[in-house]
């Protein structure tokens, strides 16, 4: 008897969700390993999305709407030492820079979808299929049961999530604060384009990041003006928080044979393949390129050849590893340079930073590359 499934996806984040949405687009049945009762508190987060990620989760009909997919017309980003660097949509012509996305909605959308895709099957436990794709985020389980090397290097920094209600709106503007201690606060506009909110994404040393777990809402409103510059005014935390400690990690191998198990193979995709520092917000967008790369590489496969077979998931790998590496390493360069200590660094950040404002092509360049529209 054939096997029920063709795929099966282990890991319902955003990744495996969507995944699933675009391997069952491409006509393959697919297992989507999930909780039967998702767990626990919502996510605090807001993801900046790409015009490629945009682009392919409306295909897939899980874009949120408006108020929960606020456009971003402008980013700002601060350095001590008076560095500065503003992008800007009207100058790069195009819509918006990126799109701040409330997590919790774009889950949802992703499940509404799921729900109306019949060759999608959430299934407790994993099943046989001929490929399993495991999205199972950076502490994949399976990963390390089936002796994939993962390279990881922590930094030395949590990065803390909350929300904030603002005196002032945010006009639409995405900004960030590298602080001469290491500190890097962000603020990613929510509600819309007249909204006054915000979501924080602040990594600090680990040493502070339980004190501000911990502090009072007053005491990390205070914090975070301070840190902000005052940009937004009086600030009032809106959510609990929440943290993460900040890696670099990428597996070694994207796709193999599972041992022992003929006709069945595995892939690498999202968190579970790589993690990079939360700066630039492009972890999901690595994640959902990958998601798209598999279902291109699979769907316009020869009729002959099996979903197993490791010549084809190469493809995949090559198409993929290359781009996660060079944001990897861009991502890696800006941690290290803002968060040095070393004060002969700090003038020149402060010069880099106010001359590559004023470099227009290769600010177009990185603009572009960040879009995910290069
Ligand atoms: C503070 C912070 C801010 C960020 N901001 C941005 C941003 O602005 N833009 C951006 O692009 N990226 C951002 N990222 C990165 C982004 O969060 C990740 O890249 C993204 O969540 C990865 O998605 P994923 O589906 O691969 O993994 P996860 O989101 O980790 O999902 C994995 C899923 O698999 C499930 N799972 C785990 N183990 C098993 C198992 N054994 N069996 C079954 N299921 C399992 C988990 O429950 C979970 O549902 C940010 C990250 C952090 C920490």
């Amino acid at each position: 008897m054939g096997q029920a499934f063709d795929i099966c996806i282990r890991g319902a984040g955003v990744v495996g969700r969507t995944a699933a949405l675009l391997l069952a687009r491409a006509g393959l049945r697919v297992a989507l390993v999930a909780p039967p009762v998702p767990s626990g508190q919502a996510d605090v987060r807001a993801y900046a999305l790409n015009a490629a990620s945009r682009g392919l989760l409306e295909s897939v009909r899980a874009w949120p709407d408006a108020q929960h997919a606020t456009a971003v017309r402008r980013m700002q980003v601060w350095a001590e030492a008076g560095g500065a660097v503003e992008f800007d949509a009207v100058a790069e012509r195009v819509p918006a820079l990126a799109w701040v996305v409330d997590v919790p909605a774009l889950e949802q959308r992703l499940q509404d979808a799921i729900g109306f895709q019949p060759l999608v099957e959430r299934v407790a436990q994993p099943v046989p299929a001929p490929l399993a794709v495991v999205c199972e985020g950076r502490a994949s389980r399976t990963r390390a049961e089936w002796g994939v090397e993962f390279d990881l290097t922590p930094y030395a920094q949590d990065a803390i999530a909350t929300r904030l209600q603002c005196e002032h709106a945010h006009g639409a503007v995405a900004r960030q604060w590298f602080a001469a201690d290491g500190g890097i606060l962000a603020f990613l506009p929510l509600d819309g384009e007249g909204g006054n909110s915000v979501a924080v994404v602040w990594s600090v040393a680990h040493g502070q990041s339980q004190h501000w777990l911990q502090a009072d809402e007053a005491g990390l409103a205070a914090a975070l003006r301070e840190a902000s510059r005052g940009a937004l005014g009086a600030l009032t935390v809106t959510a609990p928080r929440a943290a993460w400690p900040l890696v670099q990690a990428r597996a070694r191998r994207w796709c193999g044979a599972v041992a022992g198990v003929p006709g069945q193979s595995w892939v690498l995709a999202g968190d579970a393949a790589h993690a990079v520092h939360p700066l630039a917000g492009q972890g999901l967008n690595l994640g959902l390129a990958d998601a798209a790369a598999l279902a291109q590489v699979l769907g316009g496969r020869e009729g002959w050849r099996a979903l197993s077979d490791q010549r084809l998931l190469r493809r995949y790998e090559r198409a993929r590893k290359t781009e996660v590496a060079t944001a990897m390493l861009a991502m890696d360069g800006l941690q290290q340079l803002f968060t040095r200590g070393d004060a002969a660094l700090k003038p020149l950040r402060a010069h880099g930073m106010n001359a590559f404002d004023r470099l227009v092509p290769l600010k177009g360049w990185v603009s572009r590359h960040a879009m995910g529209v290069a």
